[in-house]
């Protein structure tokens, strides 16, 4: 993939915060990183940065960063395949768009083993994500039994393969993809930046298959693993590498803001 179709995709800085931070820290924590990253000057048109609370903050987060214009946006952890109906404890679409959420995170590795979510379900929910206007974040990895048994892209290209069959009308459709080997999520370990673009470019080649070429150049595919600021910009200077999905580093607002300040590392 040439550098110059990288160039054109701006790259994403995503926090997922897991089951962490009531609204009242999310206020705190989302007021103290636009104050951060305003001050470093951080140029927002280069960069995008999202943080990712649990259902509970939404509201509030969605309430001050439209009071003092905060250039951050915000997505959710999880969505409903289904827009309405009795699905005890299910958030829809519907609701996550009247909230100006602009991304939702879908299959992400936690809901896969403890949700024992499908491929056929994360596709469902990137399919109702993208029918309210939602920006999916399609989470795809292998364990580190995967990855002895099949190599690094197997799982995540059959898993992302089966996640874009679901959308009915997946041509030109706008996502994004996260690949997260599930052995480097808060384990410390990172893949190595060639794993990553090795994974990504078949990832695109996914992309291409079924969203058409033009699409596939346009879509972020981020990594996720124990990305900090001491090796977030080796995995953004590969040419198939745009953003990260960041977990334990996204918590706390310094290191946070450091990994989104990423172009100011020298050699990047
Ligand atoms: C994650 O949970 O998506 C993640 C990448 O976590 P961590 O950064 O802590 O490895």
């Amino acid at each position: 993939m040439a550098v110059t179709q990288k160039a054109q995709r701006i790259p994403l800085i995503a926090g997922n915060w897991k089951l962490n931070l009531d609204h009242l820290q999310s206020i705190a924590f989302v007021q103290k990183l636009a104050w951060t990253l305003q001050d470093a000057r951080l140029d927002f048109r280069k960069v995008e940065v999202a943080v990712f609370p649990p259902f509970t903050d939404l509201r509030s987060v969605q309430s001050l960063i439209a009071a003092d214009h905060f250039p951050i946006v915000f997505g959710a952890q999880d969505i409903s395949e289904h827009d309405s109906g009795a699905y005890t404890g299910e958030v829809s679409g519907a609701f996550l768009k009247a909230l100006d959420c602009s991304y939702v995170l879908v299959g992400h590795s936690e809901r896969r083993t403890y949700h024992h979510e499908t491929n056929e379900q994360v596709g469902a929910k990137a399919a109702a994500a993208i029918r309210h206007g939602v920006v999916p974040i399609i989470c795809v990895g292998e364990t580190a039994e995967d990855l002895e048994a099949r190599g690094a892209s197997a799982v995540p290209v059959e898993q992302l393969t089966v996640a874009l069959e679901q959308l009915p009308d997946g041509a030109g459709a706008d996502v994004v993809v996260a690949y997260e080997p599930v052995w480097a999520i808060g384990s410390g370990q990172a893949a190595t930046p060639e794993q990553a673009e090795s994974v990504a470019i078949q990832l695109r080649a996914v992309l291409a298959d079924a969203l058409g070429p033009e699409a596939a150049d346009r879509t972020r595919i981020l990594y996720g693993g124990s990305v900090k600021s001491g090796n977030i910009a080796s995995f953004l200077r590969e040419p198939n590498v745009d953003g990260a999905l960041v977990g334990g580093a996204s918590l706390v607002v310094d290191e946070f803001a450091k990994i989104a300040r990423f172009q100011s590392h020298v050699g990047v």
